[in-house]
């Protein structure tokens, strides 16, 4: 009992670049792109996605890469981020906590209640009772 399960935190490998070997393992298997099927010709038509976020443990490896239209990567990185955000927040890695009100400060503003002194009508300074005897 007491136990809480806590899910590993997961650092990503360092990322590498794509090398072209790489790039035609990966176009090998997929001439398409792999989310809506739009058929790519030229490398400025397609990204290259990590399906499963690397942030979240997925490898960088040919198996996890596959190739997206423009349009489509937009879609998953945004996707992605949120997968991303909601993992780290099941792991607590983010602050979930009530946002904090800054801290107040030592010296009160002159002339407010806070002062704890007040002017009467005639000049005269006196000091507030807390206590509300008038
Ligand atoms: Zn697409």
């Amino acid at each position: 009992m007491g136990e809480v399960f806590q899910r590993p935190r997961v650092e990503p490998e360092e990322r590498q670049a794509f090398t072209t070997t790489f790039e035609r393992d990966v176009l090998r298997r997929f001439v398409v792109c792999a989310q809506c099927g739009e058929r790519m010709r030229k490398r400025s038509e397609y990204q290259l996605d990590h399906e499963i976020p690397r942030e979240i443990g997925g490898k960088h490896a040919v198996e996890n890469v596959r190739p997206l239209c423009i349009e489509c990567h937009k879609a998953k990185t945004a996707l992605d981020a949120k997968v991303i955000a909601k993992a780290k927040r099941l792991a607590g890695e983010t602050c979930t906590g009530p946002s904090r009100r800054p801290m107040k400060s030592g010296r009160p503003l002159p002339g407010t209640k806070a002062s704890g002194l007040k002017r009467r009508m005639n000049g005269t300074v006196e000091r507030r009772n807390p206590h509300g005897e008038a």
